[in-house]
């Protein structure tokens, strides 16, 4: 079951979906086919938060799935492959990946029990980025690629390669659940309301936001279909006006 953020209900998916929060604003998921039980963990930057759930749980992880080589999102790979995961990770930053054991590319499969990822290089955040899309179970885990009414900062990549990163990720179904990789929608929300000011969809959900945030409730995952109406990277009709709102927001103070 996860969280359908648009609706604030409980939604079967054919995954069992579980957040662990770690350092500051981190979501780490722990992913598991109820059917055979084979979990996985994605980007488990500290293994003892990840373990810990897992253990309290009852279950095993039996692989890593990296997003990118960012130490919050890679720091735990030692210690969970030391308990019998094996870790999978973009062959691009494959140097920069601790302990990675298999080397994926665009167009490459995951597999989790028979539930199927296909792998997508979603490159500008980091130069390598990829996401896991698991079509069939309709959730996408992207990293620090797109977030809640927010983008990844470009450390590495052009503002060119990350639009087209989230232009492809936003065709996906308006329904795709989207696992991002930070709780960062409070700030995303300021911004996007100052961007756009007068747009309903964005004031709305950032009312929707504050309330959630102030109970200290997540607001991830969120849904494509929620992007592409109050997503201001998503939703700008060029590159120009991306990279404008990238640079903005950098220095966005809310
Ligand atoms: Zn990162
Ligand atoms: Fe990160």
């Amino acid at each position: 079951m996860a969280l359908d953020a648009e609706h604030g209900q409980l939604v079967m998916t054919a995954l069992d979906i579980v957040a662990v929060p770690a350092f500051a604003d981190n979501y780490l998921w722990l992913v598991r086919n109820p059917a055979s039980g084979e979990t996985a963990a994605i980007d488990p930057g500290d293994s003892t938060a990840v373990l810990a759930e897992a253990d309290r749980r009852g279950w095993r992880i039996g692989q890593v799935l990296n997003t990118h080589w960012h130490p919050d999102h890679t720091g735990g790979n030692l210690a969970v492959r030391d308990r019998g995961a094996r870790i999978s990770g973009p062959a691009a930053e494959a140097a920069r990946i601790p302990g990675i054991d298999v080397h994926l590319n665009e167009g490459d499969k995951v597999h989790i029990g028979d539930h199927v990822g296909e792998v997508w290089e979603v490159p500008g955040h980091t130069l390598g980025h990829i996401a896991f899309v698991f079509r069939e179970a309709g959730v996408a885990f992207v990293g620090d690629t797109l977030f809640a009414m927010g983008c990844g900062r470009l450390f590495e990549g052009s503002p060119a390669q990350m639009f087209a990163s989230l232009k492809r990720l936003a065709e996906l179904p308006s329904e795709t659940l989207v696992y991002c990789a930070h709780e960062y929608t409070l700030a995303n929300a300021r911004f996007a309301a100052h961007a756009e000011q007068g747009n309903r969809a964005i004031a709305d959900r950032l009312v929707e936001v504050e309330a959630a945030r102030t109970r200290n409730e997540p607001t991830v995952p969120t849904t494509i279909g929620l992007e592409r109406a109050t997503n201001p990277f998503v939703t700008a009709p060029d590159i120009a006006t991306f990279t404008e709102r990238r640079a903005a927001k950098d220095n966005f103070r809310s």
